[in-house]
């Protein structure tokens, strides 16, 4: 028998814990935007339970569909050596010389692509590095080439960080770059480099990378080419809650844009929590609620590290803020299969990318790894029907058969489901600090703007 999640949606008139000064009702209905105010008021004053509920009406709203869905992609991240000097990155090599430092060669990345569409992929996510080394030409080679061998497969590739690069090293403006490689075969444009908009964060994190302007900018002028972009945003470093809301309006502001005049918008929204280990950032003092102070941000000198409640309230307060954004992804690469499938009650719709290949997170000791099944697992386990989905958020193939992935028979004695045990590098994701008990001391405002 079918199991009905929306039978778990609890009555928006029951008790809550904290009663908003504003009808969250409306918001949660999509009659009203939610205001700046009152996203701050809901952040500081709005227990986890009320907030995970509001978000799952509103995304039940945007999705009432009886699944949930997921995408076969790789990541290919065709070269480490970069320009920039991100302070959370353990990924990049600034030395071209450096023994670990790398560019893919063609053949290898026709490969990975060959392993891919084995398993039934139907796209790679493509980044780098910014590497000034390559020219042009092995860009086109690279789209022309995939283009022709595999032309079924959907190619999403290139951050705006890397095409403001490429217009520095080619000499070319961004949407005349944009419309060569659309050309090439680029179909989308993956939302990387976003983490937060704010110039003195980004100034503080990512020397070297472009700005959170020019960041929008580029996903401004591939909207208008007709290619579908996504928006991230990365919390839990410098960040201050404030900066958060400014890297949020932005996005629904831009995505106003979008929808009115252009032929493209950001497809989805997804945030992801800073994995610290092996990074510079670390070095920096880490705060703790127990200080007894409020976390400030002063000039980048301190960390907060964001834990599962952190990432679970940011995103039922995005799905309740993006009113625009149709689709928001569960983070489960940084947070885990568990946190990743509770997300699914906090706002997601989507549980991302089965992971064939990771080496960014990954760099920073964060080492989940779900296949399918795993991942069809987890929505089903939730109360869903996993439907396999392409980088539009078409359903391609919706997993209710006796074959579907996690319900094929297996051998004896054989618990492929329970594969994602903790070891100690997941359970050192876990280590954050929690950072509701600052939060709940602070007075609630008098009248929310
Ligand atoms: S995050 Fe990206 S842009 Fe920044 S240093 Fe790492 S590879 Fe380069």
């Amino acid at each position: 028998m079918a199991f009905d999640v929306q039978s778990l949606i609890p009555p928006l008139d029951g008790p809550m814990c904290y009663r908003p000064s504003f009808d969250i009702h409306a918001i949660v209905a999509g009659e009203q935007r939610m205001t700046d105010g009152q996203f701050l008021e809901l952040y500081h004053h709005a227990a986890l339970p009320d907030l995970g509920r509001w978000a799952f009406a509103a995304v039940s709203r945007h999705h009432p569909e009886d699944y949930r869905t997921y995408v076969i992609d790789r990541n290919i991240n065709y070269t480490n050596i970069c320009t920039a000097r991100c302070t959370f990155c353990a990924f990049k090599r600034n030395d071209p010389g450096a023994a670990d430092a790398y560019t893919l060669d063609r053949e290898t990345i026709y490969q990975k692509i060959r392993e891919l569409v084995a398993l039934g992929g139907t796209q790679i996510l493509m980044q780098g590095g910014m590497n000034p080394a390559l020219p042009l030409s092995y860009y086109q080679d690279l789209l022309q080439g995939i283009r022709q061998h595999f032309p079924a497969v959907h190619i999403h590739a290139f951050s705006p960080p890397e095409f403001v690069e490429f217009s520095r090293f080619f000499n070319m403006p961004v949407p005349d770059l944009l419309a060569k490689f659309k050309e090439w075969g680029l179909a989308t444009v993956p939302g990387g480099g976003g983490e937060i908009f704010s110039d003195r964060v980004r100034s503080r994190i990512g020397p070297g990378k472009c700005s959170g302007e020019q960041w929008l900018d580029v996903m401004s002028a591939a909207h208008r080419l007709g290619m579908h972009t996504s928006a991230t945003m990365l919390i839990g470093h410098i960040e201050t809650i404030e900066d958060r809301l400014d890297h949020l309006a932005r996005l629904r502001q831009r995505q106003d844009w979008a929808l009115a005049n252009a032929l493209a918008h950001y497809s989805a929204f997804i945030h992801w929590t800073y994995q610290p280990d092996n990074t510079p950032l670390d070095r920096k003092r880490k705060w703790t609620p127990d200080s007894g102070k409020p976390f400030e941000f002063d000039d980048g000198r301190t960390v907060r590290l964001a834990d599962a409640h952190e990432y679970l309230r940011m995103l039922a307060l995005a799905r309740l803020y993006l009113d625009n954004f149709a689709n928001m992804q569960s983070s489960w690469v940084t947070m885990g299969p568990k946190i990743g499938q509770l997300a699914l009650y906090f706002g997601a719709n989507d549980m991302g990318s089965v992971m064939m290949e990771e080496n960014v997170v990954s760099s920073a000791g964060t080492t989940y790894c779900l296949g399918e099944e795993q991942i069809c697992h987890l929505i089903r386990d939730a109360g869903w029907i996993p439907a396999q989905r392409n980088q539009y958020y078409q359903v391609l193939r919706r997993q209710d058969g006796a074959d579907a992935p996690d319900l094929r028979p297996r051998k004896p004695g054989i618990f492929p489901l329970r594969q994602h045990k903790i070891t100690p590098q997941e359970a050192g994701a876990y280590r954050a600090i929690s950072l509701r008990t600052w939060s709940s001391r602070v007075e609630p405002a008098a009248s929310p703007p």
